[in-house]
């Protein structure tokens, strides 16, 4: 298949170019996002492959149909930035990649933090500085604390497992609560306000959906312990940034890792050294001493990177030969798949 690549990066690339020796798909690489000014470069292709900041909306949609795209290779989990409804009215089937590794995330959300909880990031400037100073960087034990799980799917219940390594209680909230991992693990399920009372440290893993957009608001800020950690590597809408500045600046909480942000795209993943920053509530959040931000970066693994371009080739590969796609997400099932997946 003529496969059109929009949004190619430098980290993924050679991931997918090692990978395709085994698919001998016809890959053009392109740079651009696909949108309504860039859909023209897909012409003469048979498929589009696209990232999470690509707009696959009605429009471009009707246009790929028209120049004969036959098939959407998504190569992310999420598919919010596609418009399902049209796609299925012009049966234009979407594939996507359902799970690459829970554990880079995971990982990732523990590596926040960790770095918050033990100052590294003021260590690692200080010392750079030739100041060894210790003074104002006494973290915490994470023996013995609580942390509050929100989301115990494939990424979260990860998270569980090597939180338990550390120690800690875990209290967990989910709407469908995993019977087994409370089980094993000795967990506890409770309710949404109940975790944000009783925990030292919130980290989200839910999807984002018109349920969940918001969740943590001035409200579930004021019911959280004084001091505590949020971790956000989900989606940047479950959290209402402007109640997060207020809780920062009113000290009500004492520590927020992020991987993700409200309005990251444009942003994240764009080298913008040298220029001024136009989003003011970033550039707040970046002035306080217990924030750290990274630019949704956690699913960055080798592991996942490998497993994102496998089963992206495989569903490919699959379209053309025939074969029932697995990985297919239908329109009709999109609101409770986003919720369940
Ligand atoms: P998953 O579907 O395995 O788990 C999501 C869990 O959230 C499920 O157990 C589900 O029951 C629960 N849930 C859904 N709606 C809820 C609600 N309203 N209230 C409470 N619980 C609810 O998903 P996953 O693979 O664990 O991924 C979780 C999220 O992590 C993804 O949706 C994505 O947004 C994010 N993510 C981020 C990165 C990154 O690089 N930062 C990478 C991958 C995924």
């Amino acid at each position: 298949m003529k496969v059109a690549f929009f949004n190619t990066h430098a980290f993924e690339k050679p991931y997918f170019v090692s990978g395709n020796q085994n698919y001998d798909q016809s890959i053009t690489f392109l740079e651009p996002k696909l949108n309504e000014q860039t859909v023209e470069l897909a012409r003469g292709h048979d498929c589009v492959c696209s990232f999470v900041y690509d707009h696959l909306n009605a429009n471009v949609l009707n246009q790929l149909k028209e120049m004969g795209i036959r098939l959407i290779a998504l190569r992310s989990a999420g598919f919010n930035h596609v418009d399902m409804q049209a796609a299925a009215d012009l049966e234009l089937p979407i594939v996507r990649v359902p799970e690459y590794s829970p554990y880079a995330v995971a990982e990732h959300a523990v590596a926040l933090i960790l770095s918050l909880n033990r100052k590294i990031y003021q260590s690692i400037s200080r010392v750079r500085e030739n100041n060894f100073s210790l003074d104002g960087l006494v973290g915490f034990d994470l023996h013995n604390k609580t942390v509050g799980i929100v989301g115990t799917g494939k990424i979260g219940s990860v998270m569980a497992k090597i939180m338990k390594g550390f120690g800690c209680r875990i209290l967990a909230y989910d709407i469908a609560p995993n019977a087994e991992l409370a089980m094993n693990l000795g967990i506890e399920y409770v309710e949404f306000p109940h975790l944000l009372r009783d925990s030292d440290i919130v980290t989200l893993h839910v999807p984002l959906t018109p349920k969940t957009h918001h969740m943590i608001d001035m409200p579930a800020f004021v019911q959280m312990k004084s001091k505590v950690m949020l971790i956000n590597t989900g989606r940047g809408g479950l959290v209402d940034t402007k109640a997060l500045i207020q809780a920062l600046k009113n000290e009500r909480i004492g520590y927020a890792g992020l991987d993700v942000y409200e309005e990251e795209e444009g942003i994240f993943f764009e080298n913008l050294s040298g220029r001024v920053q136009q989003d003011d509530q970033l550039a707040r959040l970046m002035t306080f001493p217990n924030v750290l931000i990274t630019s949704h970066q956690a699913f960055l693994t080798h592991e996942a990177l490998r497993n994102i371009s496998q089963t992206t080739l495989q569903n490919i590969l699959d379209f053309e030969q025939g074969r029932k796609l697995f990985n297919q997400v239908h329109a009709e099932t999109h609101v409770e798949k986003e919720i369940r997946k």
